[in-house]
């Protein structure tokens, strides 16, 4: 069985920069455009405009294509089937760029909403403050930029960690559907003080069809990390999908 957590940790440094760096562009942005702002509400009008996704399509589509693929690979690998581990090389790779581009619709338009609300929300928030205490256009783009970075931080972190958890578990899932032999699947929680109830009493769960829905408090998922869940059942959440061959009893006494 993998595990997960440790293997996602060697994603986290480099995604995190990638994260950082996307956020940074569009905040960047901005405060280029509020250069030649006269006033505060010149740069409130500036972050009201649409934002493109462009930076996020890519960013969410170098994760998927690392972390997914990785993931499927050593989840067949894992299962030790001869046969689908002759897969092509690039199979996978290819697998998660077309799978960026027809499946993350919504969490690109999620992410570009949030970034853009995120935005709008500090140069608000500081146009107040500059307002009562007279600051000049100069000191507020300065404080935009140090909110700007810290908000970068702290997204960057989260992005990051949702997306490999996402990732990792579609990369799971599908090579558990592509390993070759009859498999289950088995949703993992790691259980502490800062699990979600509902997917801690996921533990000790009996592993279900490999197309069919995990009942998470509720709520039907196909694996952790399953947009149909909503952010409630998404974002930081840790939970990982472990692919078990599905050998009956009749197996085993047949071996
Ligand atoms: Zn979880």
């Amino acid at each position: 069985m993998l595990n997960h957590e440790r293997l996602r940790a060697k994603y986290l440094r480099t995604v995190r920069s990638e994260s950082y760096r996307m956020l940074k562009r569009y905040t960047d942005d901005l405060l280029k455009r509020a250069e030649t702002a006269q006033t505060i509400g010149d740069v409130q009008a500036q972050a009201a405009r649409e934002i493109d996704t462009v930076g996020i399509e890519l960013l969410l589509t170098k994760i998927y294509k690392r972390v997914g693929a990785d993931f499927a690979k050593l989840t067949i690998k894992d299962l030790n089937s001869q046969k689908a581990q002759r897969i092509e090389i690039d199979y996978w790779e290819d697998y998660f760029v077309s799978y960026s581009r027809t499946k993350l619709g919504q969490k690109i338009s999620w992410i570009a909403g949030t970034t853009k609300q995120v935005m709008e929300d500090v140069v608000s928030r500081l146009g107040t403050i500059a307002g009562t205490e007279g600051w000049s256009i100069a000191t507020y783009r300065n404080k935009l930029q140090e909110e700007f970075t810290f908000m970068n931080r702290y997204r960057a972190e989260r992005i990051a960690r949702t997306e490999i958890m996402v990732a990792s578990n579609v990369g799971t899932l599908e090579g558990g559907r592509n390993s070759g032999i009859p498999v289950k699947k088995r949703w993992e929680p790691i259980v502490d003080q800062w699990s979600r109830p509902d997917h801690a009493a996921m533990e000790g769960v009996d592993p279900i069809g490999i197309d069919e829905l995990f009942n998470v408090g509720g709520v039907m998922m196909q694996q952790p990390g399953d947009e149909a869940g909503g952010a409630e059942h998404v974002i930081n959440c840790r939970c990982g999908l472990a692919i078990v061959p599905d050998t009956t009893y009749e197996d085993i006494l047949n071996r």
